[in-house]
């Protein structure tokens, strides 16, 4: 059993609540356990949030789900890229991340896969993997975004954690249209993972790097 305890773990989150849908029970999770996690989210996405919601919503939203997950005030960072423009600032996003990586030192990252089919997701896995290449780096799946995703490995987490998860998503009113965005969904996903591993509930990641 890999142990993350003690170590600094650093959630890349392209958008404010990517972190929340893919690894949102392992956050929970690890900071039980004592690891210090650090989420950084690189849009709030004030240029596509629906016209019933203000515009910085998504601010106020990822800060109340980043409590309920019991991430430090202070290990919240919110970056102001615009949405689907990432691409085309690739290498300000790659400062920011080395930034990050001499700042905060971490050892684990969590991003997205190499495959998410979101443009600023394969950016923010591309520069991702270029900052941490020397670190253990797990993506997160978000099945709406993946072609393909290898089941390589499982947090098994528990059914507070899974809570805890869900409990931070349903912070994002502004997303509860999404079909996704549902304890249904997340229940079954994390049920289908616990399965494939003999479980009651996991989270899979895409193993990119390990180093222990
Ligand atoms: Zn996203």
């Amino acid at each position: 059993m890999l142990n993350l305890k003690d170590k600094r773990v650093l959630i890349l989150a392209p958008h404010t609540d990517d972190a929340e849908f893919g690894c949102g029970a392992t956050i929970s999770k690890l900071i039980e356990q004592g690891s210090e996690v650090y989420s950084v989210a690189f849009s709030a996405c004030q240029q596509s949030v629906l016209k019933q919601f203000p515009s910085d919503i998504l601010i106020t939203e990822v800060k109340e789900a980043s409590v309920e997950l019991g991430i430090k005030k202070e290990n919240l960072i919110l970056l102001d890229y615009a949405v689907r423009t990432f691409n085309y600032k690739r290498q300000e996003i790659l400062e920011d991340l080395l930034k990050l990586r001499s700042d905060i030192e971490p050892s684990v990252i969590f991003m997205p896969t190499m495959h998410d089919l979101h443009q600023d997701h394969l950016t923010i896995a591309q520069e991702g993997l270029r900052a941490f290449k020397f670190c253990t780096i797990f993506s997160y799946e978000l099945p709406w975004n993946n072609l393909q995703f290898a089941s390589s490995s499982f947090s098994v987490v528990t059914e507070t954690h899974l809570k805890k998860k869900i409990n931070a998503i349903t912070k994002y009113k502004s997303q509860a249209h999404r079909n996704y965005a549902n304890e249904e969904f997340i229940r079954s996903l994390a049920r289908v993972r616990g399965t494939q591993i003999n479980e009651s509930y996991a989270e899979c990641f895409e193993l990119i790097r390990l180093k222990f």
